[in-house]
């Protein structure tokens, strides 16, 4: 069966690596120019020699499926643990250091290196962004039951449709798709789903007094979370930080000038941190419009089969969770679901 998977993320990378595993023709579409999704790595800074996880800066692992995971990826040093102390800065600027109650995993290398090793077998088709679904179902004269319309008028076709990209833009998809098979069920659930969103400033710094800490969670109106990435890669006399703000934040901003945006970020940072945080020799801000689902449903994954059998899929982390973890279980139990069912 040909297996058509929306968006390079660890949701879609795993459920297509599962169901590629047990014989099936996976094309993994993706929109943007690398793998990992929010897994992200940018290279910035002089001659791009600096990298920076500017989407997830660690993950943990609680379940024994994920856990798996971590141990594959540790056993390949794609990740590790980011060893090293933490703390918590509360509204009245007191900084706490804190314990971890379970490892924090970043990936060394980057940490869309773990999409690059999930995907590593995979047919990828990286800059394809999906613009539309067209469901060819039993009427057909053609062998296939989906279409997928890309910008360019190009087309491909798949026997079955896996969307994991935010909930959000697997709306928009979804509604392009003609209302008479079962996509309204889903468009109706997934359209209650909320995001929390986030500018992202990255900066390297010659001169740096740079903190004790790996990362720093703030009780504060501007910036939520402070990573020292220069701690978990040795880049040279470069010092790099990423910093994250609040949701409501990004909220008020998100249409504003990214100089602006940049400019109110630093003066924060450098009230948080010190005068020198003033002084970045570069800076760039990333904008998440989908960083966190704020009210995740309670699905593993969901699914339609159509009348005539036309199956369509949704993964990702807004399945029972908000994170790496929940994105790489909801991909994980589609996939093995999916190989039971069309297996018979
Ligand atoms: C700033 C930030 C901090 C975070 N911090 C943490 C953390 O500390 N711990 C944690 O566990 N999680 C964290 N997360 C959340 C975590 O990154 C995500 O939950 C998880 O990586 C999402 O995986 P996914 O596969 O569901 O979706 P994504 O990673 O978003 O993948 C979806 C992919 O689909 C692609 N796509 C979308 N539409 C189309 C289309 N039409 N055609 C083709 N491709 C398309 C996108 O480009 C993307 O690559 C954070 C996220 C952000 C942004």
């Amino acid at each position: 069966m040909k297996i058509a998977v929306i968006g390079a993320g660890i949701s879609g990378l795993t459920a297509g690596r599962e169901l590629a595993n047990a014989g099936h023709e996976v094309v993994v579409f993706e929109k943007s120019g690398g793998y990992g999704g929010r897994l992200a790595t940018r290279y910035a800074g002089k001659d791009n020699a600096q990298k920076l996880d500017h989407g997830v800066s660690f993950f943990t692992a609680e379940s024994s499926e994920f856990k798996k995971l971590v141990t594959e990826l540790a056993a390949k040093d794609i990740i590790t643990t980011w060893e090293g102390s933490y703390a918590t800065r509360n509204e009245n600027g007191k900084v706490t250091f804190r314990e971890n109650n379970s490892p924090y995993y970043y990936a060394p290398k980057g940490m869309n290196t773990v999409g690059k090793y999930l995907g590593r077998n995979l047919d990828i088709r990286l800059n394809e962004k999906v613009g539309g679904l067209t469901h060819i179902g039993e009427n057909r004269r053609k062998k296939k039951s989906w279409m997928l319309n890309f910008p360019t008028a190009l087309t491909e076709s798949a026997d079955a449709v896996i969307i994991s990209a935010p909930a959000r833009q697997a709306y928009a998809l979804l509604n392009t798709t003609i209302d008479e098979i079962e996509t309204l069920k889903l468009v109706r659930e997934i359209d209650e789903v909320e995001y929390e969103s986030q500018f992202t400033l990255m900066a390297g710094f010659d001169e740096a007094d740079m903190p004790e800490w790996n990362a720093l969670d703030c009780e504060d109106d501007v910036i939520e979370f402070i990573s020292n990435e220069t701690t978990k890669r040795n880049e040279g006399e470069v010092k790099t930080l990423v910093v994250h703000t609040t949701s409501e934040f990004a909220k008020k901003h998100m249409h504003g000038d990214r100089e602006v945006v940049e400019e109110l970020i630093t003066d924060r940072l450098t009230e948080i941190l010190g005068g020198w945080a003033a002084l970045a020799d570069w800076k760039q801000v990333h904008f998440w419009r989908y960083s966190r689902a704020v009210n995740p449903l309670p699905h593993d994954f969901m699914e339609i089969r159509g009348n005539d059998d036309t199956p369509l899929a949704l993964v990702g982390a807004y399945m029972n969770g908000n994170t790496v973890e929940s994105a790489y279980l909801s991909g994980l139990k589609l996939g093995k679901h999916w190989i039971q069912q069309f297996a018979d």
